[in-house]
């Protein structure tokens, strides 16, 4: 059964921090279209264009009839449990540290059969269960079967729980309370039930509205940050990094500039130097610390999450310069999930459209309420999705984007 999240003990200061170990990583590349569902939060599997038999394990061509057109559909993973095991032995020292662990046999609705890892509420076969994808420690598609009632949570489960990075008693830095986004993170964190929530604050001189109500909260406590300066990004690190388990990098730097619309490259530089040096500059110091304790259970560091846009995946011209500020730190981020992998820490990328805030003023809805933003940011730390794409603006712009990007940058341009 699972058993509620409890409030973890104190780490021994004395003992030497755990190396982590993780689940065997390697995949074929056909496999990583599992991942790449996963990483979104959805479960797809192959879907023979020519014959239509749904097909698992992924494979170079249909076992039914050859065919090598075998796109990526999305699945509602209904099905039938047929079978249950417990492994009690295993030569891989991430199960060796977690036996005895539970898998079953899931026959799909749509035909395939499916192993998967099996939540602590599902019974015992047959029963009725959904299959659901999600990353594992190794940021890896894998898949759990879930009772096919109800919405339980991974973190709920005491041997999936690593798959999650739920925010119930962790250590949150939110590195900018000054924007509105930023506030609503804070306010979503503090709800989602964190334990302390350092928010960072660039310009002390400048009052924004609701800001003073945070400092307010009990779990808040408001720490000097300008990401555009590397003394002040050690300072904190100097004095908070060992204890941060979650980072949300909220900074952001926003002008609605196109490339001809004003001369000189200083709007642009301010751009890049939080959006793109400021991630850089946490990243040189929190990262390497939050990567040695991500093996501390239940009180180990755990997510880094970028606050990006939707704009980084193909530039938006009326925010020319805000848009190539944020395509460089997606790619930064790329490096820094490739460099916080071993360390099992996930880095947790948050794509929203526009959002309704100041500098999106004279843009026409559809807007992202920063509550939705944050909203959004909450959900995915409890789920083990890896690409958040808040919003219907959002959502369309990916799956533009999926289908065809060139056509996306004309349709950009207009
Ligand atoms: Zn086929």
């Amino acid at each position: 059964m699972s058993e509620v999240l409890k409030r973890p003990k104190r780490k021994n200061p004395v003992l030497r921090s755990r190396a982590p170990t993780l689940p065997p990583a390697i995949r074929s590349r056909v496999a990583h279209g599992l991942t790449a569902a996963a990483a979104r939060g959805a479960f797809a599997l192959q879907v023979c264009a020519d014959c239509g038999a749904v097909q698992y394990p992924p494979r170079e061509a249909c076992r039914q009839c050859l065919s090598t057109r075998l796109p990526w559909r999305d699945q509602d993973g209904h099905g039938q449990l047929l079978s249950a095991t417990v492994l009690r032995h295993s030569q891989e020292l991430f199960f060796r540290e977690r036996v005895p662990w539970r898998l079953g046999l899931v026959q799909l609705d749509v035909g395939a059969t499916v192993v998967t890892h099996l939540h602590a509420d599902v019974g015992e076969p047959p029963c009725r269960v959904r299959v659901t994808a999600a990353l594992d420690r190794a940021s890896e598609a894998v898949l759990v079967a879930v009772p096919a009632a109800g919405a339980p949570k991974l973190a709920d489960d005491p041997k999936l729980r690593d798959m999650t990075c739920d925010v119930r008693f962790r250590k949150v830095l939110v590195t900018d309370g000054k924007s509105s986004v930023g506030q609503a993170v804070v306010r979503a964190v503090v709800e989602a039930g964190a334990d302390i929530v350092w928010v960072g604050a660039a310009e002390p001189w400048k009052k924004m509205p609701g800001f003073d109500a945070l400092r307010e909260l009990r779990q808040v406590t408001v720490m000097p940050l300008d990401l555009t300066d590397s003394r002040s990004v050690q300072d904190l690190a100097g004095e908070i990094g060992f204890k941060v388990d979650i980072l949300i990098n909220t900074a952001d730097y926003h002008r609605t500039l196109g490339i001809a619309a004003r001369k000189g490259v200083e709007n642009a530089q301010c751009e890049m130097d939080v959006n793109y040096f400021g991630l850089l500059r946490l990243a040189q110091e929190f990262g390497p610390v939050m990567k040695a304790r991500g093996a501390d259970g239940q009180s180990s560091a755990v997510a880094w999450v970028n606050l990006l846009s939707i704009y980084a995946l193909s530039n938006f011209p009326l925010h020319g310069t805000y848009s190539a500020s944020k395509a460089a730190a997606l790619s930064l981020s790329q490096a820094l999930r490739a460099e916080l992998k071993s360390g099992g820490v996930r880095v947790i990328n948050v794509f929203p459209g526009p959002i309704d805030d100041e500098w999106n003023q004279l843009l026409l809805p559809p807007k992202i309420a920063p509550a939705a933003v944050a909203a959004a940011i909450v959900s995915a730390l409890g789920g083990s999705a890896e690409d958040v794409y808040p919003g219907d603006v959002a959502q369309e712009w990916l799956a533009r984007f999926i289908d065809n990007p060139k056509a996306l940058e004309r349709e950009l341009t207009q």
